[in-house]
Formats: structure tokens, C-alpha cells, sequence
């Protein structure tokens, strides 16, 4: 189960609104299970990096590599471990996608929020299990 304070699941769905319709990404520091920062990251999916027909920012995402290795000394430097990522799901349910199950970590909560009709909707959080698919992880509000 993923510990996380009301203000931060607000963090996120207010960085979700103004991504929307493009997907919005960041990450969950803190330790073990327990969220202590939500740091935002630029949505750095393109078309010339990733060349997928129909996709885009409005149904993909991704952290660049150079940007994960700063959040990582930043984490570091707060005595902080990246725990997991999230992401927005614009006009879709908030399941991962084979995308995103092909980009995950092992150990890492993917938190997703789902929008309709750009109002925010759904978190869940989804954990990779022995078999690399996704399970549903508890979401555990802690104010
Ligand atoms: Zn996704």
C-alpha cells in the first residue's frame, strides 16, 4: 500500500489539469511506501525519439533520462528515494497501458489519475508483481 497525504494527490491532480489533454508525469519521493514529495516532471514523449503512429503526449509519456538522474541526486540530497511515478490518463480509465508496462520498475508505485471531460476522476496506484504485469495497490491517505 502507498501512504500519501491529501495535499500531494492534490499536487497531482492540479499538474494533471494543466497538462490536460496531454498526459502530465512526475515522481513520488519519499521512503519505502511513504510519500514525502511529489516532484514534477516535463512530459518529454515525442514522436521523433519514440516513432509510434497515433501516439502522443496526449497518450503517452516520458521522463528523459538525464532529467531521472537529477531527480535521483535530488532525492538523494533530501535523503529521499524516487518510490514511484505518476501519471494522467486524459479521457481514459486509470489502467496501465502495455506502454507504460513496458517502462515500469520493478518496486516502484505507478500512481495514475484518470480525467473525463477535463474534470479530474480516479487514482490508482499499480505495483509490477513477479511476472512484470501490473496489481492494484492500496492507496492509503495518511493526513
Ligand atoms: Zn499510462
Amino acid at each position: 500500500m502507498l501512504q500519501i497525504k491529501l495535499r500531494q494527490l492534490q499536487q497531482i491532480q492540479t499538474h494533471a489539469l494543466k497538462t490536460y489533454p496531454e498526459e502530465c508525469c512526475g515522481l513520488l519521493l519519499g521512503k519505502k511506501k511513504l510519500v514525502q514529495q511529489v516532484q514534477e516532471a516535463e512530459n518529454s514523449w515525442s514522436q521523433e525519439i519514440f516513432n509510434t503512429p497515433g501516439a502522443s503526449k496526449r497518450n503517452r509519456f516520458s521522463i528523459a533520462p538525464q532529467k531521472m538522474l537529477a531527480y535521483s541526486k535530488l532525492a538523494r540530497e533530501l535523503n529521499l528515494e524516487i518510490i514511484g511515478i505518476y501519471h494522467s490518463h486524459p479521457e481514459h480509465p486509470p489502467l496501465p497501458s502495455e506502454f507504460d508496462r513496458a517502462i515500469a520498475h520493478q518496486g516502484y508505485s505507478y500512481l495514475i489519475i484518470s480525467l473525463r471531460q477535463g474534470q479530474p476522476e480516479t487514482i490508482l496506484s499499480w505495483v509490477l508483481d513477479e511476472n512484470n504485469q501490473f496489481q492494484p495497490e492500496a492507496i492509503i491517505r495518511i493526513d
